[in-house]
């Protein structure tokens, strides 16, 4: 079996993306101590600016659980959010970017917005709004890239 931090090499280098990770991590766990993150987020409209929706129901609900084996109690791999170590065979959830919480600290995270606080990898939402703005930012990244395609066949 390859280790815990074979499979996550994926800490940012760039301090920018550090800040704005642990500003997550922070939120998640204002929230588990029961503070309330929505006041400051929500008079910007844009969402770029804002935290995206909840994570649409069915998909929180059909987060697969893993179980921690003896190897990952061994390593001490802890739970992002709250930073306590995973006991063994402790029923954990499983994003699907395989990042591993406790169901207590990631689920109340979820009912806020559809991201892992740890890699911002996002789960589908029931907001159809925020799915529109989606489309449309991939849409718009779609035609940068082809007129960038244009524009390096026109000069070269
Ligand atoms: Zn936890
Ligand atoms: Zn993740």
């Amino acid at each position: 079996m390859t280790s815990y931090f074979d499979e996550h090499d994926c800490e940012p280098t760039n301090p920018e993306e550090q800040y704005r990770q642990n500003a997550l991590l922070e939120l998640a766990r204002s929230l588990m101590q029961g503070l309330d993150i929505d006041s400051g987020w929500l008079d910007v409209s844009d969402w770029d600016q804002r935290l995206p929706p909840p994570a649409a129901k069915a998909v929180v609900q059909s987060l697969p659980l893993h179980r921690i084996t003896p190897q990952q109690a061994d390593k001490g791999l802890k739970c992002p959010v709250c930073l306590l170590e995973f006991e063994e065979e402790e029923t954990v959830r499983e994003m699907p970017c395989k990042h591993l919480f406790h169901s207590g600290c990631i689920l109340p995270w979820l009912g806020k917005t559809n991201s892992c606080p740890l890699c911002r990898f996002e789960l589908p939402t029931d907001n159809s709004d925020y799915e529109e703005f989606k489309k449309d930012k991939e849409r718009r990244r779609q035609r940068e890239h082809r007129l960038e395609d244009l524009h390096g066949a026109m000069y070269t």
